[in-house]
């Protein structure tokens, strides 16, 4: 079996791959479960210093991985290159970090109590199309700086840098067996990493769907499991916000990555004292989004990643829209920028479509802003806008979701925890958060008494 590896930007072949089925997929676990004494006895000072070598090399390699991004993903390689710039900077944080979460000592009668953070051993992570050398940095820092070993199972649409990765880590100094890319199906070498039973846990990064089956594949070894899953985030825009810098960040918030991105803020809610003059911005800040080749520096939106996942998102555009983009003429999966007004009771308000269409939906006042942005099954980001303090703050603490901005749409930081509420998954990525996903507390008691 082979894997097709297309750019869906001109929708040519870039690369035909051997498909791994169960075999290799053991094959991969049984190599990180031979690396894994030699490499959790490597003291955390030094695994620091590998890791910072890494993050030196895909510096080194910065415009080379920005391109296998842009033509395997489809993304603008302005973007592509922000993301790059961002692995290298996971790689440096995880290395500066691994030796400042310590254990503790705890009073207790008759000895001494402490706590060690033990590596869990080997660990299956499983990553997504949208951002897969981004994504897949985000799990390795702190899986790698805590001593585990990897298999690392890149979506089989997007398989490219994971495995230039892997090769740059095995440059860097990582000893082999450490790392372990295995390009192959979900449902063959996902699953299999999941029922494994020397993997001792799964890092997800996918649809709430397939994540719900890792969890419950995950139970018959009582696997640690991390899910980071869909997302259906509220844009709250309220009436005494500067309307105009709302409007010009609100595209950015949804249709950065053509939409396909887990924290787009896909239902913008607006007060609707401001409705109409905000819904006017947006049209005109939208009108002006530069969607076209991936690979000029200027392009801010590409296309879609395939013609199935086109169709998916068109099968959301059901009433005619607010405004409907241009899209370039030829090969590509291309999707227009769309605005549509909606309830929340809508089918475009309700799932994720993981594509460039809004659904703007009016709101009364602030409980009936917090009420809409709550009904969801999802928790995953969002953003508010206003200009009074205590309500952003107020709004914040009542909103189901783990990721907010106030008056910005920024999600992501190397050092700050990300990740859901609800049916967003479960577990923190990035910051020093992401270090307790990937050690087991050990407790000792040592007496003293004579
Ligand atoms: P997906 O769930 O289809 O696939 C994700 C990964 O799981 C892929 O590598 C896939 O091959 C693998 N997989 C598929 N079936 C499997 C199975 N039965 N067992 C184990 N692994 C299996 O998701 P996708 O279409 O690649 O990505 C889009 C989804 O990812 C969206 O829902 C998006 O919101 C989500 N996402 C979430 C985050 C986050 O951090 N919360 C970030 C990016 C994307």
């Amino acid at each position: 079996m082979t894997v097709t590896v297309i750019n869906p930007a001109t929708e040519e072949t870039i690369a035909t791959l051997e498909s791994a089925g169960v075999d290799e997929t053991d094959a991969a676990v049984a190599r990180a479960k031979a690396a894994f004494p030699a490499w959790r006895a490597v003291s955390p000072a030094d695994r620091g210093r590998l890791l910072r070598r890494l993050a030196t090399l895909v510096e080194e390699h910065h415009e080379e991985l920005s391109r296998i991004e842009c033509d395997n993903v489809g993304k603008p390689i302005s973007g592509a290159r922000g993301e790059v710039g961002m692995v290298a900077d996971v790689f440096h944080f995880y290395a500066g970090a691994v030796d400042k979460r310590h254990g503790e000592t705890i009073p207790v009668a008759g000895g001494i109590d402490m706590t060690f953070r033990e590596p869990l051993g080997v660990v299956g992570l499983i990553v997504p199309w949208n951002f897969p050398l981004n994504i897949s940095s985000w799990k390795l820092g702190p899986a790698l700086a805590t001593g585990n070993t990897i298999v690392l199972k890149p979506a089989e649409l997007t398989p490219l840098s994971a495995m230039r990765l892997a090769e740059l880590a095995l440059e860097a100094g990582i000893p082999e067996g450490v790392l372990n890319v295995v390009v192959g199906k979900g449902s063959i070498v996902g699953q299999r990493l999941v029922e494994h039973p020397d993997v001792a846990k799964i890092g997800f990064t996918g649809s709430t769907e397939v994540g719900r089956s890792v969890m419950e594949g995950a139970a018959a070894t009582i696997k640690r499991v991390t899910l980071e899953l869909g997302g259906k985030s509220a844009n709250v825009v309220f009436a005494d916000a500067d309307l105009e810098k709302a409007a010009a960040a609100a595209p950015y918030a949804v249709f950065d990555n053509a939409g396909q991105d887990c924290c787009a803020r896909s239902r913008i809610l607006v007060e609707r004292a401001a409705y109409d003059r905000f819904t006017e911005l947006l049209i005109q800040a939208t009108r002006s989004l530069k969607v076209g080749d991936p690979k000029r520096d200027e392009t801010e939106m590409g296309p879609l990643i395939s013609q199935s996942h086109r169709e998916t998102v068109a099968s959301f555009v059901e009433t005619t829209p607010l405004f409907q983009g241009d899209t370039p003429e030829g090969k590509g999966y291309w999707f227009p920028c769309t605005l549509v007004e909606a309830t929340n009771d809508d089918k475009v308000a309700r799932e994720e479509v993981f594509g460039p269409v809004a659904a703007l939906i009016p709101f009364d006042d602030e409980a009936d802003a917090i009420r809409i942005a709550n009904d969801t099954p999802y928790g995953l980001s969002g953003s508010i806008w206003t200009t009074d303090g205590a309500r952003a703050l107020r709004v914040a603490r009542a909103l189901d979701t783990g990721v907010l901005s106030i008056n910005s749409n920024s999600s992501v930081r190397v050092s700050t925890p990300f990740g859901g509420f609800k049916q967003s998954g479960f577990g923190r990525e990035l910051g020093m958060h992401a270090l307790d996903g990937y050690t087991e507390v050990k407790n000792v008691y040592y007496s003293t008494e004579g």
